[in-house]
């Protein structure tokens, strides 16, 4: 579980970081496994890289895990830059509505309503969310 304060950022420095898919899978890579590599199916901690972006593969059973498993973002179908916008979006003003965010983000009303479900969902008491 990552927990992150959304509220706290500024704007202008969600966008610096979150505003390509490199910088948000960086992020959850570093939030996930900032406590140390280890393997969730054989709990080794040697990794190498793996397939995707960001992803580490144990050098053991060689299991694969990528930066959005275990996260909200996990088969996101839309770019997770996008998501992590839509997640700013929805923990600064909570009662954002789908035709605003569609609007925003230029996403499709299912797409966004299906994603701020998801949101929602994360959101626990004050606005941090728990991805
Ligand atoms: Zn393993």
């Amino acid at each position: 579980m990552i927990r992150f304060e959304f509220s706290k950022i500024a704007i202008e420095d969600f966008d610096n970081q979150f505003s390509t898919e490199n910088g948000c899978l960086e992020f959850l890579a570093n939030e996930k496994w900032k406590e140390g590599y280890s393997c969730k199916k054989c709990g080794n901690k040697n990794y190498c890289t793996g397939k995707t972006k960001f992803s580490r593969r144990c050098t053991k059973c060689k299991h694969d895990e990528s930066a959005t498993a275990h996260t909200m973002f996990h088969r996101c179908k839309i770019p997770v830059n996008d998501a992590f916008k839509m997640v700013y979006e929805v923990c600064s003003l909570p009662g954002i509505s789908i035709a605003d965010l569609s609007e925003k983000l230029k996403i499709r009303h299912m797409t966004c309503w299906k994603l701020k479900k998801k949101i929602m969902e994360c959101l626990k008491e004050s606005q941090n969310a728990t991805l």
